[in-house]
């Protein structure tokens, strides 16, 4: 059972989860070379937790799902699911369908709204081992909060840098940028939690994701477009990134390549330094294909 423990000023909480040291961990093992059973692989269905949603075919616990949702076996809170992407191994949302993309996003909208009575809801993804990614087969997470314990989590920011856009929503690097290519993907209509997000806009949604995904990665897999006086950083062991959902009102998504690691002057301050303009980053970002 997770402990929610406050600091002196309450204004910040730390979640004691001792159970996820139990969770497995193929990133590490497919580094030692052993061979890989992936329980998020088909046929393996009843290897992971609980099935509470699928979308597609089959009976729970069976293949023939086109989308996937557990529950954590190995919880931060209460309330934690696994949200498989597809059945494939390695395709992520850069490089599925875009129909796919949209049926993960559909499944977001639906989990996210059965869980909103239950308190603050956060959908992320993590990908690459530096950015905290255990299993390799693609997945995010949802994670629901109890409301009395306070998030530490931005507000929509002001829309500068715009890198593109379509016709609900604009992709932009913040003034406010705490991190290199940091990226943020805003609904024109604001205002609203993710839950209210309408069918027409999650098709607009997909293809915003995989395109902001598609020009990152490419761009920081060693892209071919060279900028004088700004500083070359790129990916060292394949995408690392996160994203999430903003829980609240006023939602957005926040995209975060993981370059650089946080060290010992940002711990000591709170502060966060940027190696990169995002006026650079979204400069680089426009011109990236996707
Ligand atoms: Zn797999």
């Amino acid at each position: 059972m997770a402990k929610f423990v406050p600091d002196v000023t309450t204004d910040r909480w730390v979640i004691i989860a001792e159970g996820r040291l139990k969770r497995p961990r193929d990133v590490e093992k497919n580094h030692e070379g052993v061979n890989k059973i992936c329980i998020f692989c088909p046929g393996y269905e009843k290897l992971p937790g609980e099935e509470v949603y699928r979308v597609g075919a089959g009976a729970p616990y069976a293949p023939g799902w086109e989308v996937r949702v557990i529950k954590n076996k190995y919880p931060i809170t209460d309330f934690h699911e696994v949200i498989i992407h597809s059945p494939d191994d390695e395709k992520d949302i850069d490089e599925l369908s875009l129909e796919q993309v949209h049926k993960i996003l559909l499944t977001f909208r639906e989990r996210y709204n059965f869980h909103s009575k239950n308190g603050h809801v956060l959908i992320f993804n993590n990908v690459g081992e530096a950015a905290g990614a255990s299993i390799t087969h693609p997945h995010s997470q949802l994670v629901v909060i109890p409301r009395q314990i306070t998030i530490d989590a931005l507000t929509m920011e002001p829309i500068l840098n715009v890198v593109f856009d379509n016709r609900h929503f604009v992709v932009f690097c913040p003034e406010f940028s705490q991190w290199p290519f940091e990226v943020w993907i805003a609904p024109k209509k604001r205002n609203e939690t993710f839950g209210q997000i309408t069918a027409e806009a999650i098709g607009d949604l997909s293809s915003v994701l995989q395109n902001a995904l598609r020009r990152i990665i490419h761009h920081l897999s060693g892209g071919e477009h060279f900028h004088p006086g700004v500083p070359m950083v790129t990916f060292k062991a394949g995408p690392a990134y996160n994203f999430y959902i903003h829980h609240g009102q006023d939602w957005y998504i926040r995209l975060i390549p993981r370059l650089i690691h946080r060290a010992g002057f940002e711990l000591g301050t709170g502060l966060s330094v940027n190696i990169m303009d995002p006026q650079d980053a979204a400069d680089i970002l426009r011109q990236e294909t996707s």
